[in-house]
């Protein structure tokens, strides 16, 4: 796999840095201002796996948008969205973050946002659920709905 890296935008000027994955752990400054930079705002290019632990953290305390596909190991259609959500976290990195939530591992998320079946897209907008989208949507209707949300 070629080196990932993470789109951060800097909380003092709001430029976009590029940081190598293998940075991550690291202190970064923003390139244009010099700002430390802060990785609770970094949005990875790919659905990152997010859990019962992890939510509130990756998704509900996120600064920004966020789109979480529950999804579950036994859907064919969640085989269909998953490259997708993986292609428009590449493409909308430092725009919207993407997360995953496997079903089957975490029946207590998907009982605290109803959700009944997969795949089913929520929409976070500043830790707030914002839209629901059920179903296996084409990506030009997801990106419609990402709009929506920006
Ligand atoms: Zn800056």
């Amino acid at each position: 796999m070629a080196e990932e890296s993470f789109i951060v935008r800097c909380d003092k000027c709001g430029a976009k840095n590029r940081i190598p994955g293998s940075r991550s752990g690291d202190r970064a400054v923003c390139g244009k201002c010099r700002a430390p930079l802060h990785f609770k705002a970094a949005y990875p290019p790919y659905a990152m796996a997010v859990d019962e632990n992890s939510f509130e953290r990756e998704v509900v305390g996120f600064p920004g948008p966020v789109l979480v596909l529950f999804w579950a190991t036994w859907c064919g259609h969640c085989r269909t969205v998953l490259p997708i959500v993986d292609q428009l976290a590449t493409e909308y990195s430092g725009l919207v973050k993407f997360v995953k939530v496997d079903l089957d591992r975490n029946q207590a998320l998907a009982s605290q946002y109803q959700v009944q079946s997969v795949p089913t897209m929520l929409e976070f907008k500043n830790g707030r659920l914002f839209n629901r989208l059920l179903g296996a949507l084409p990506k030009d209707q997801i990106i419609h709905h990402l709009r929506a949300m920006l």
